[in-house]
């Protein structure tokens, strides 16, 4: 299963279409398209992520075009995965943040 694949099966949410149209940009023109997608999803087991799997796949996005997007995207929509250079971990800690600062 291509990367590609294994994000539109994700793709089922209910969105609106500015972030279904950003989703698809970002889906197509990332330059994770043809990456081995455990290197962006990868199975921990409810461990840690190790750091090479981290830096590997943050290496990737720090070539991206979408980056900037895809991290906005995935910080207001995505729980799993690695996206715009930040791990789930992170993507919840700037949400928290935001969440904090606007109340
Ligand atoms: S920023 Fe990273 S996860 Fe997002 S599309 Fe680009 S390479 Fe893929």
């Amino acid at each position: 299963m291509s990367k590609v694949e294994l994000r539109a099966n994700r793709s089922s949410k209910e969105w609106s279409d500015e972030s279904r149209a950003l989703y698809n940009r970002i889906l197509f023109d990332g330059a994770c398209l043809d990456s081995d997608p455990d290197l962006f999803f990868p199975e921990t087991d409810g461990k840690k992520l190790p750091k090479e799997t981290i830096r590997l796949a943050t290496d990737i996005c720090d070539t991206c075009s979408v980056k900037a997007e895809c991290r906005e995207w995935a910080i207001e929509n995505e729980d799993h995965g690695i996206w715009g250079g930040l791990t789930a971990t992170e993507r919840t800690k700037i949400r928290k943040e935001r969440h904090d600062t606007s109340n």
